[in-house]
């Protein structure tokens, strides 16, 4: 990725590179089992790096599928002229079941009751409803329990206002190093496949795998991978894969640089006071971004190749970052918060370990109001 992006009003800026994008897509197209599918997921904003654009280049690369948690997400994709296949991965309730039915959203159901109401909304507006059923071999989130499974079930999906086009479900514990759990959890789906398979009744797309088991258990594949964190590579489960990239940068500038001496106090509660002289330099930067408070006295960010510490609190608005004196700074520089700047790198995973989270709460809370750009595939 370019290092430095071109910056017009607000300094602070995600920059996300779709040509990683598309190299990553690519990648994961090589080491899918022959035959198999990939669904990019692109919920919550693609997963903050802004969905139309990932989607976009996502299908381009290859993706035959697009997942989204909320009907309304998958709209938006509709709106942006999108028109590959989507399907909604969480439950939909009122209204939305109509307007997944209207733009062709695959609906995900799991209980009969929801199966007669997307029956009834699709009779309604005239047209089949596409629908996956999902079933909770063991994450105990959302799903029909394999037992409930039986013959009154397969005579509902043969509803003439429904097409049962998919089954599937979501491993629970495929980054932990134990596999045992996630291969429990593959052996009650593969009970399941062959249940409806048994009654001829199999649909044309199984999935299960999310981007950790896509990778570490190819057994898992079946007709269609659900990948989400390892298109923008947020995660580590990249550590043996280098050819997956980050995609996004997230980067600012010093807007304010000033020479202090020892004992100066920085910050809301002066939770830090400067053991020399030194310069502080504040960056427009804060919670209300995305970046976490949690990160105070403890984050690190790159100006001219070089790591700095946060030192004091981080605001809802400012950082501000101690950088010794013998170092040449100065209002201006580009301040990297996530992303590579000569020879260090910031990866997400950096910033979630030190603020005790994962990497996708770090990327799905940057805020609308920092502006987003793009580097196109080139
Ligand atoms: C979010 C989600 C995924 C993608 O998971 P990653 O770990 O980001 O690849 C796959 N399946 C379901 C059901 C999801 O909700």
């Amino acid at each position: 990725m370019p290092e430095v992006a071109k910056i017009e009003g607000r300094p602070t800026q995600a920059i996300v590179d779709l040509q990683v994008i598309d190299q990553n897509v690519r990648y994961w197209q090589s080491i899918l089992t022959p035959g198999t599918m990939l669904m990019a997921v692109v919920k919550a904003d693609g997963y903050g790096h802004g969905s139309v654009p990932v989607a976009q280049t996502a299908v381009k690369a290859g993706a035959q599928w697009l997942g989204v948690a909320l009907a309304e997400e998958g709209l938006a994709l509709r709106a942006a002229g999108i028109i590959q296949p989507i399907l909604v991965l969480g439950q939909s309730v009122g209204r939305q079941i109509d307007w997944a039915i209207a733009h062709q959203l695959a609906l995900t159901i799991f209980e009969e009751a929801k199966l007669e109401e997307v029956a009834a909304a699709a009779q309604r507006q005239g047209t089949k409803a596409r629908v996956h059923v999902k079933v909770d071999t063991g994450m105990g989130r959302v799903g029909l329990q394999p037992e409930q499974l039986n013959d009154q079930w397969l005579d509902r999906l043969q509803n003439s206002w429904i097409e049962f086009e998919g089954l599937f479900t979501h491993f629970a514990t495929s980054d932990d190093p134990d596999p045992s759990y996630l291969q429990y959890q593959l052996q009650r789906f593969l009970d399941v496949v062959e249940f409806f398979r048994s009654h001829d009744a199999r649909p044309p797309i199984v999935h299960a795998a999310n981007s950790a088991a896509a990778l570490r258990f190819p057994g898992t594949h079946f007709d269609m991978v659900r990948i989400g964190a390892g298109i923008y590579s947020v995660e580590p489960t990249a550590q043996n894969h280098p050819q997956l990239q980050p995609s996004l940068r997230l980067q600012s500038q010093i807007v304010f640089l000033k020479k202090v001496p020892a004992g100066f106090g920085v910050g809301y509660g002066h939770t830090y006071d400067t053991l020399e002289p030194c310069y502080l330099a504040t960056v427009p930067i804060g919670y209300a971004d995305g970046y976490p408070r949690i990160l105070s006295n403890r984050g690190a960010v790159l100006i001219r190749g070089k790591r700095y510490p946060v030192v004091g609190r981080v605001s809802m608005d400012q950082i501000v970052v101690q950088i010794p004196l013998t170092d040449p700074v100065q209002t201006g520089d580009s301040v990297t918060l996530i992303g590579r700047d000569g020879n260090e790198e910031i990866l997400v995973t950096e910033l979630a370990d030190k603020a005790g989270t994962i990497g996708d709460e770090i990327v799905t809370g940057i805020a609308p109001r920092v502006p987003k750009s793009y580097l196109p595939v080139r």
